[in-house]
């Protein structure tokens, strides 16, 4: 509740009082401050509504959450993991950025950027596969957002193309924060590579196994042996996507979930032919079984597959190459 009267959920006006001095009012926007619109799409606990705030008109994806499903399935802790990673990761354009929340009696609200553009998975659906332009830049806005987020503390555990939204101008926008991880002191150790425990002990079994639910593609193999998630689970997951943006589909993909997991820590996958040469080098140096010995970000942006991109804020003033 506490933040909500803070920061990012507050509107500031300026007003004359009665004195005649400017002074900032900080005025709580809420439901009726928003028309909602269509249904951009529904999820396990919850809907998301296109909407306009009545006032300036802009736009956004309204994020609502039924409070008594949620108490009932017991996920409060998510949506609460989901609100604060937002909160700290507020300047990045390659991340959803979390505006207002507000409630009501029966729903919890998320004022979220609007993404025109759906999810990177549907629109690889509907090319097949990507070519090495496209694959270039996608991938090099993702691994940007991935170097944002770690370096603000946040492990994000769960990307996958389906997390991967496109706004309209069909640059990145990384989403689904539920299942992070937050790291207590960002930047405390620079040479600790990150390893931390996942906390399963704190977890009912159910919940420890719900971070599964969906996608088992590309979960790391660390955190199938081990259950230890680091910042290196992260590239594992950038490892699978780039393969998956090339090839069409993602490198550990069995009949299901358990013959998933055994192909993920024999590492058992193979390239089509075809698949690009420097590419492949790159998705070998990040789909290596031990994190440690993971390609770390600064030479990812440094391998030959970036060659041509320039990292950072010029990197978001490009526009997207013409689907290929
Ligand atoms: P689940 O909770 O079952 O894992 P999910 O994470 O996809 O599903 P939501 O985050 O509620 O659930 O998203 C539901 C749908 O709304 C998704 O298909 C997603 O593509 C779409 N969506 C989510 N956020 C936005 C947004 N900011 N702009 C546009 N569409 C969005």
């Amino acid at each position: 509740e506490d933040w909500q009267e803070r920061g990012a959920a507050v509107s500031v006006r300026q007003e004359v009082d009665a004195n005649g001095q400017t002074v900032s009012r900080y005025i709580k926007k809420g439901v009726r401050d928003f028309s909602f619109g269509n249904t951009l799409g529904e999820g396990s606990y919850s809907t998301v509504v296109f909407a306009t705030d009545r006032q300036t008109l802009k736009e956004y994806a309204i994020k609502i959450l039924d409070k008594r499903h949620i108490i009932k399935e017991r996920k409060v802790k998510y949506v609460n993991i989901e609100k604060d990673t937002l909160n700290r990761l507020t300047d990045h354009p390659g991340i959803v950025r979390l505006y207002y929340t507000f409630q009501d009696e029966q729903s919890l609200y998320f004022v979220l950027d609007l993404c025109k553009g759906g999810e990177l998975l549907g629109v690889l659906k509907r090319m097949t596969t990507f070519d090495e332009e496209c694959t270039r830049f996608y991938s090099a806005q993702i691994l940007d957002t991935i170097d944002y987020m770690h370096k603000r503390g946040v492990i994000h555990r769960d990307l996958k193309p389906e997390n991967v939204l496109l706004d309209s101008g069909m640059h990145v926008k990384i989403t689904d924060f539920g299942t992070a991880k937050m790291l207590k002191t960002p930047r405390a150790d620079p040479n600790s590579n990150g390893i931390l425990p996942l906390d399963s002990a704190e977890l009912p079994q159910e919940e420890r196994a719900s971070s599964f639910v969906g996608t088992a593609e590309y979960v790391s193999p660390e955190l199938l042996t081990d259950k230890n998630a680091c910042k290196a689970s992260d590239l594992w997951a950038f490892g699978c996507i780039i393969y998956q943006l090339l090839a069409g589909r993602p490198p550990f993909k069995a009949g299901n979930e358990y013959q998933t997991f055994q192909k993920i820590v024999a590492l058992d996958y193979e390239f089509p032919i075809g698949f690009p040469t420097v590419a492949r080098d790159l998705v070998e140096r990040l789909l290596v079984l031990e994190p440690a010995r993971r390609l770390q970000i600064e030479h990812i942006k440094n391998h030959e597959f970036f060659d041509g991109i320039t990292w950072g804020p010029d990197l978001w003033k490009q526009k997207a190459p013409r689907l290929k």
